[in-house]
């Protein structure tokens, strides 16, 4: 017999501890995953290479403050004079055994949270009330959100009644090491441009809270050394990729400038 074997490729990603094998074990048990950290410290693409190591579909949902439980469930549309159901990225997850994965869930509306419940505890149940259907979620079904505590937002805080249905995962930027493995990996910028980088993420980083409201993200390591690997000056690059994405302040900007030429 001639069996198409479809061939997924698992995206890069670098493990800083033991979150792969947390992350395989609720899969397994069929438990759902909370991973709490900073923007751009490797969330998503941690979720991408898992969904794909397990060879599951996964559907991913950046939240914003007017995403509603419609928008996951799905909703009738016209479709050619004709009104038709069509599935929302949740259902669709449901019902094919796959990964939902929320990005930044306290940003969803309030309805959202009620939808969730049924499926986050030993009930494992979608309840789509347009259409009257109750799916069980198989038991490849696992839903992970994301979270970041570092917003200093006291009404977007995820409650208790919410976070403690998720198992966590605390993420942070990665160690010195390990950040400029994946700067080369994802940059092709060699070991000593890398380590610069990576060095003045950690000088930074211990402004974040003083003058930043957040240090910079390895995202944005990633986009300065991909310019640079691209042949743009170091300077420029820093402008565009580092400086003027975390703030608007002259006077901090001009701080973070006199930091970047200590290193580079
Ligand atoms: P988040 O979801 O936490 O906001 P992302 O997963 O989108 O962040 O990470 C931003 C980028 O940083 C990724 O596209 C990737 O290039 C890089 N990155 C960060 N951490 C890692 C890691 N551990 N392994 C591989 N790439 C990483």
């Amino acid at each position: 017999m001639n069996a198409f074997v479809q061939v997924r490729e698992v995206p890069f990603y670098q493990p800083t501890a033991d979150e792969c094998a947390v992350f395989e074990a609720a899969q397994a048990k069929g438990l759902p995953l909370l991973l709490k950290g900073p923007t751009g410290c490797g969330k998503t693409r941690f979720v991408e290479h898992m969904a794909a190591r397990l060879n599951l579909p996964l559907y991913t949902v950046a939240c914003h403050d007017d995403l509603s439980a419609a928008d996951l469930i799905g909703r009738y549309l016209l479709k050619g004079g004709e009104t038709v159901w069509v599935d929302g990225p949740l259902t669709r997850a449901v019902r094919e055994g796959g990964i939902c994965y929320l990005d930044e869930v306290v940003e969803a509306r309030k309805d959202v949270t009620v939808v969730l419940h049924p499926l986050t505890d030993d009930r494992r149940r979608l309840f789509i009330d347009r259409t009257g259907e109750d799916l069980a979620a198989p038991a490849s079904f696992m839903l992970v959100a994301s979270y970041n505590p570092g917003y200093q937002n006291i009404l977007k805080k995820l409650k208790p009644s919410t976070r403690q249905r998720f198992l966590s995962l605390g993420f942070d930027f990665p160690e010195p090491e390990i950040e400029t493995r994946v700067l080369k990996h994802e940059t092709g910028l060699d070991d000593r441009r890398a380590g610069a980088l990576v060095r003045l993420a950690g000088h930074i980083r211990k402004l974040s809270g003083m003058d930043l409201e957040e240090g910079v993200s390895t995202r944005l390591l990633v986009y300065a050394g991909s310019l640079i690997a691209a042949g743009m000056a170091v300077e420029r690059a820093l402008e565009a990729a580092v400086i003027e994405p975390l703030s608007d302040d002259a006077d901090t900007q001009q701080a973070l400038r006199d930091l970047a030429a200590t290193v580079f």
